[in-house]
């Protein structure tokens, strides 16, 4: 059982500041800055090009996956690392569709994140074959999956509302119909309990700087079910995805497991980083962070509206079916976050109207709920938001 009155000290949270915003941008451990020099001067500086040997650069990637896959359910030897996971989003989509080579539609939901939609527009467009991206609201998936879907890709929670989706049932409806699933676990991995191998999912990604505390930048991961590896077309077909990268050969041929999803050269500085978030990682119980992640989340539920009657709840109310995150709705979200960050909450804001707030138990405890809810009490009843300062939008909300 992890004991979360004692993971809050292992992360630099600058003094007095609330930080609910760590399903964004996870906080810095403590002991990152420390593993990083490390490797920088002892590997990189007295090593250099034998690091990739002696200091197992080349074999981090898997084994991050790894770890990274006892979080979210995943078969030992089935998660890698590497790139963004926008690229990450189109290498499984590519791959996936491959497994359905006689369908024309991917079908996605409105609350997806973006770039992920993008992605698949770009791979559509590449291909040239008549594939169709096909979007539905949200609630609307299940009815929606039919026999000429090639692949369902969904996020599992929205990263606006936090609603979260049955990936369980999903799967299970979709595989019925002969649909392939890529699942993005964006807002996912390291917020709550998941069951890749359990729920039968296909294809699975996701980015280690949120909730996993990786820091910006760090590498994206991806899954394939032990099932569908070695009939896999990895389509980012990059030299340390090849067999043999050593060999120099002039033709591809895809490595052995989940190897083959590897592109290039795995960012060394950034996996440094992630190596010293997964420390912590590795000893937590995500069935307990799950829990406590709920008893946070319905704190804050609970004391926003009792004090802030102006503000309307924008997330699921069931906590079974969002993720850790909670949002508010309000005309004037963007100028009461801002007011919110300058009394030291942090929180974000997405357009239209969105105020979010994430629930991260490693390092935010009921006293910091408690807190977080008085500042905003506070702004909503004395207006404090009120003022030009807190409007003017910077590049990045
Ligand atoms: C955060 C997020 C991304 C970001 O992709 P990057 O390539 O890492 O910038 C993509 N998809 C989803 C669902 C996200 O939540």
């Amino acid at each position: 059982m992890t004991d979360f009155s004692k993971t809050k000290d292992l992360f630099h949270l600058p003094e007095g500041m609330i930080y609910l915003d760590g399903n964004s941008l996870g906080p810095l451990p403590k002991a990152t800055a420390a593993r990083v020099a490390k490797t920088v001067t002892d590997e990189w500086g007295d090593l250099l090009i034998t690091g990739w040997n002696k200091a197992g650069w080349m074999a981090q990637p898997t084994a991050l996956g790894d770890r990274i896959g006892r979080l979210i359910g995943a078969e030992e030897g089935h998660v890698t690392l590497g790139d963004t996971l926008s690229i990450k989003v189109y290498q499984a989509l590519a791959s996936a569709i491959d497994l359905n080579p006689d369908r024309k539609v991917i079908l996605s939901d409105t609350g997806n994140f973006p770039s992920d939609l993008y992605m698949a527009e770009g791979l559509v467009g590449s291909l040239g074959r008549g594939l169709e991206l096909r979007t539905v609201a949200p609630e609307d998936v299940l009815g929606a999956l039919s026999s000429d879907i090639a692949v369902l890709m969904l996020t599992q929670v929205d990263y606006r509302t936090g609603r979260m989706h049955d990936m369980a049932a999903l799967t299970k409806a979709a595989h019925d119909k002969g649909i392939v699933t890529v699942w993005d676990l964006a807002h996912s991995a390291g917020a709550l309990p998941v069951d890749l191998a359990g729920c039968g999912a296909d294809f699975a990604v996701g980015c280690t700087y949120k909730y996993l505390n990786g820091g910006p930048g760090a590498p994206a991961f991806i899954y394939v079910a032990p099932r569908h590896i070695a009939g896999t077309r990895p389509a980012l077909s990059g030299w340390l995805g090849h067999a043999a990268p050593f060999a120099f050969d002039l033709d591809y041929r895809a490595g052995t497991g989940i190897e083959r999803m590897r592109v290039g050269t795995p960012p060394v500085l950034q996996m440094a980083a992630l190596d010293a978030a997964m420390e912590i990682w590795d000893s937590v119980d995500m069935g307990a962070l799950g829990a406590q992640s709920i008893v946070l989340s319905e704190a804050f539920i609970a004391g926003v509206e009792a004090t802030c009657p102006d503000l309307q709840l924008a997330s699921p109310r069931d906590p079974n079916i969002r993720g850790s995150q909670v949002s508010f709705h309000h005309a004037e979200g963007y100028a009461i976050m801002q007011a919110l960050i300058a009394q030291g909450v942090i929180g974000d804001f997405r357009a239209p109207d969105i105020m979010r707030f994430g629930f991260t138990p490693l390092f935010i405890d009921e006293d910091d709920v408690g807190r977080a809810v008085d500042s905003l009490a506070g702004i909503m009843r004395d207006k404090t938001w009120d003022q030009p300062q807190f409007k003017t939008r910077a590049a990045v909300t």
